[in-house]
């Protein structure tokens, strides 16, 4: 067995711990989206295994039939009596007795009994109860948690597993655990996370990524019973109505692989598009990693573009929310970026002072406005709408090897605020810094001048930003990088084994 030695890490909550665990071929996934914490599981099966799970082999020691099989938690005592080493013999005594109330009990593996459900008696902790429809069928209290199988697949709540499904029980309810091979795991998540038409080394950096990412989140749910939930808050896992061939291909085909920074395993985060460059880990959740460093798009050709506009009123209602009083709004810019101008600093300047929003807060300012927070942090102030773009790109274009990439172009002062057209000269923002053009040298179009007490920011990007670009890896997969190119040039100094 492999061993692992990695960081959980809680994304939002930020608590980072070292765990040292044995390699974990099977992950157990909490289904919070469909049977958390209810009084009732519907098993779609009409006939599941009971067993118990031993080192990834599930071992049956008896076979259920029913039309409408479900399971509740059994609280109430019942009476004990008679020793039997399996389900059928069980059933066959209960029939032969005319003993009525009484359901065969599951006590452990070839260890059953009858249960006289009429009173008295003791309870387990982790004892439920089966019915077909409303008739008691059995009674699994053991030290184990009841696991189920169906044939081809368990069908939980209308949904299908591969695997196990496990009825955790805790209180008076149940929540189902699909204790599943990793690599199964993986067939349900990756197409939820990119989609499955995409080039097939984008797929395979995609599922590298969420093994890792899974393998580092391991003890995250630890006190609810289980590994990893199947919601956003860990991944999205859909079991076998999310799998996709072309996913099971980049599934196969990385079988096992993993990233590693410093021998260890890494938070493989990754997000929707960056706009132009990735990220800090530090700049967003505070907490630097050495392979979470900022790194400039090479191949990212679809990255979402947007735009919004707010109101100075707008912004003055936002901070006297926030029981912030700067007096009246003067000027809103941008005060710090990073190396490559995604920004960690917004500064709102009022008659009375001035609010600066740093780092995530930069996004998260807006959230109670109308089209939430920014989409990302790779913006710039003014925005396209001021001038035409193609026009002045055309009419810069001798000029524009001067930048890398041009980004935007706007009509602005050298703070980036935003500025009538009658001004003498256009600022040109690029990747690399800005320059000022003498508008009466070159052809410009005016499509609309942004009003006074107005913020214009116009961006490109979507998500955190830190780790892996989704739609960075499509264009470099298309562009011919393997899915290791590609998650060596996201994260910073790791290797892919
Ligand atoms: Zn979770």
């Amino acid at each position: 067995m492999r061993k692992f030695i990695f960081l959980c890490i809680l994304v939002y909550g930020m608590v980072f711990g070292a765990f040292s665990v044995s390699a974990q071929e099977m992950l157990r996934v909490g289904l919070e989206s469909v049977c958390n914490h209810v009084q009732q599981v519907n098993i779609g099966n009409n006939k599941i295994s009971i067993g118990i799970s031993a080192d990834g082999n599930f071992i049956s020691d008896a076979v259920i039939e029913g039309t409408q099989l479900n399971v509740k938690p059994l609280n109430g005592g019942y009476i004990i009596s008679g020793v039997f080493n399996d389900f059928i013999s069980a059933s066959q005594y209960l029939k032969n007795s005319n003993k009525v109330n009484s359901v065969p009990v599951f006590l452990g593996l070839n260890k059953w009994s009858i249960a006289d459900l009429s009173g008295g008696g003791n309870v387990g902790a982790n004892a439920v109860i089966i019915y077909d429809g409303s008739n008691p069928i059995m009674i699994s209290d053991c030290e184990y948690m009841l696991q189920i199988k169906g044939y081809d697949d368990t069908i939980i709540n209308s949904k299908k597993y591969r695997g196990v499904i496990e009825l955790y029980k805790s209180a008076n309810s149940i929540t189902a655990v699909n204790v599943i091979d990793i690599e199964e795991y993986l067939y349900g998540v990756v197409a939820s996370e990119m989609p499955f038409s995409w080039h097939i080394e984008a797929l395979k950096a995609q599922a590298t990524a969420a093994r890792s990412y899974a393998v580092s989140m391991i003890e995250k749910h630890k006190e609810k019973g289980y590994d990893v939930c199947d919601t956003v808050d860990c991944q999205v896992y859909k079991g076998i109505e999310g799998e996709e061939e072309t996913v099971k291909t980049a599934v196969n085909e990385t079988k096992g692989k993993l990233i590693y920074y410093d021998n260890q395993v890494i938070n493989a985060v990754f997000f929707s598009s960056s706009g132009g460059s990735t990220a800090a880990a530090e700049d967003v959740w505070g907490t630097s990693f050495e392979y979470l460093k900022p790194v400039k798009e090479i191949n990212e050709n679809e990255a979402k573009e947007w735009t919004r506009t707010f109101t100075y009123l707008e912004i003055s209602q936002i901070l006297s929310r926030n029981n912030i009083n700067i007096g009246n709004i003067e000027n809103i810019f941008i005060s710090e970026t990073d190396k490559y101008s995604r920004v960690n600093a917004l500064t709102i300047k009022g008659t009375e002072g001035e609010k600066i929003l740093k780092n995530e807060e930069v996004r998260t300012f807006f959230s109670s406005t109308i089209g939430g927070s920014l989409d990302s942090r790779n913006f710039v102030i003014g925005g396209v709408s001021s001038v035409s773009q193609s026009n002045t790109l055309n009419a810069l274009s001798e000029n524009a090897s001067e930048f890398v990439k041009l980004a935007d172009v706007y009509v602005a002062d050298v703070n980036n605020k935003p500025q009538n057209i009658s001004s003498k000269s256009i600022y040109v923002l690029g990747q690399e810094g800005q320059k000022e053009y003498n508008v009466n040298n070159i052809s410009v179009t005016v499509d609309k001048v942004i009003p006074n007490n107005t913020l214009v920011i116009s961006g490109k990007g979507w998500g955190h930003g830190v780790g892996m670009s989704q739609f960075g890896a499509k264009g470099m997969a298309e562009a011919g990088h393997s899915y290791i190119e590609i998650l060596k040039y996201y994260y910073t100094n790791v290797e892919v084994m």
